[in-house]
């Protein structure tokens, strides 16, 4: 074993002999990176097309978000929410007026916004919609992914993500996802949301059929159901548009923002929703310490600015076609199937062949980082940063992975 080896060998074993065993993470140890590159302990340059799950839509360490973050550390990092800071408006009327909305409510991570997207959508089932004490119900789709707390897993239909962790939060009705009949079927007095993700990430990158969500937005209309778009890693220009709802036509009553809300740099989520809904909530009942803090707010207000621009969004879509251009053409020659919008791609490797784990640790191998999903399917989302070259280097690559 040479002495380069040797550094990723001792940083994977300590890795594993330290932390609980919640993650299976390919073996590669990553120490610099920028834009869409990153270097690992041992020198080793790697593309990275997965990019955080999307929470580094603007690639690694953006010199306008990192500069923002640098300003802010010199200032001021937190106050808490007992006082108010002077970066809390700005940024809170920025990312209103990117999602057309009256209000925003600052959470740290995803899965907190999603919990704040369910006790809102309830408050409001019981104050506004009249519905009857402990009855609200709320209607998610098959396959979801909203994140890891107990309420959160209670309503997920991934095995592995929720055995073992009940007893679980009820008030959740599942349907199948893409099928608007189901959730005709399911709405009853007492729902007061339809909870689903635009574009399904953790599923394998599914989009639904043309025409469901333009009929969900029907059926919650109708029945004053709050239609509630879950864009933590589907929004902020991943698919072309700053929200994945906009492909349907259709404005959610609610949007749950994250990961790429925090440049890459700190956790910052929210909801942003129309006074009518986000107005039910009173001082003392929701709230978190390091939500909104200044330091997030400093790095999310130059994300909106980023995303204000556009430029984000048209790179996404232009390059996203010579990603699924380039992938397409890889089906029938080890690829079964490719989904997905803009620089977002689930591939279905042919299962004959290998594992997507198995794709993703050759294509690491070669330079580039993927991860797989469920089975045979590996996710690719690069850094809306991502040039031409890299995505035809990550082409060929991925060509050489599934032919070889
Ligand atoms: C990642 C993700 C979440 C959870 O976000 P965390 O920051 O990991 O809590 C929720 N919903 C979707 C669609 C996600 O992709």
């Amino acid at each position: 074993m040479t002495t380069v080896e040797f550094r990723t060998g001792e940083a994977l074993a300590d890795a594993e002999r330290w932390t609980a065993h919640n993650y299976h993470p390919l073996p590669v140890v990553v120490a610099e990176a920028d834009g869409a590159w990153v270097t690992d302990v041992d020198g080793r340059r790697y593309l990275d097309f997965l990019a955080g799950y999307s929470a580094l839509n603007f690639g690694h360490r953006h010199p306008d978000l990192i500069a923002a973050a640098h300003a802010q550390l010199d200032r001021l990092t937190l106050t808490s929410r007992a006082f108010v800071h002077d970066r809390f408006a700005e940024f809170c009327r920025g990312l209103a007026e990117l999602c057309g909305k009256d209000l925003v409510l600052p959470m740290n991570t995803g899965a907190e916004a999603v919990e704040t997207a369910i006790k809102v959508a309830r408050k409001w089932g019981y104050r506004v919609k009249g519905v009857a004490d402990e009855r609200a119900e709320i209607i998610v789709a098959s396959g979801n992914f909203h994140g890891r707390t107990t309420t959160i897993v209670s309503f997920s239909t991934d095995p592995e993500a929720r055995a073992d962790f009940g007893p679980y939060t009820p008030g959740f009705v599942v349907v199948p996802y893409g099928d608007v009949a189901a959730v005709r079927d399911a709405i009853t007095p007492n729902t007061v949301a339809v909870l689903m993700e635009p574009i399904q990430g953790e599923a394998g990158v599914l989009v639904p059929p043309a025409g469901f969500f333009a009929g969900v937005r029907e059926l919650c209309t109708e029945h004053n159901v709050l239609m509630i778009a879950d864009e933590i890693q589907s929004g902020l220009g991943r698919t072309g548009k700053t929200f994945a709802i906009e492909h349907d036509d259709v404005v959610p009553d609610m949007y749950v923002l994250g990961k790429a809300l925090g440049g890459g740099i700190v956790p910052v989520s929210a909801v942003a929703a129309d006074r009518n809904v986000l107005g039910v909530l009173r001082p003392g009942e929701h709230g978190s310490t390091f939500g909104g803090n200044p330091l997030a707010c400093a790095v999310g207000a130059e994300v909106v600015r980023l995303l204000a621009g556009g430029e984000f969004q048209e790179r996404s879509a232009r390059l996203g076609a010579r990603l699924h251009d380039g992938l397409n053409a890889l089906i029938g020659k080890g690829v079964v199937a490719v989904r997905g919008r803009g620089l977002w791609a689930g591939v279905d490797i042919d299962p004959a062949l290998m594992t997507g784990r198995q794709a993703c640790e050759r294509l690491a191998e070669r330079g580039v980082l993927a991860k797989d999903t469920h089975g045979s399917t590996i996710r690719l989302a690069p850094p809306l940063v991502v040039t031409e070259e890299d995505i035809d280097l990550a082409l060929t690559h991925l060509a050489a992975v599934v032919q070889g």
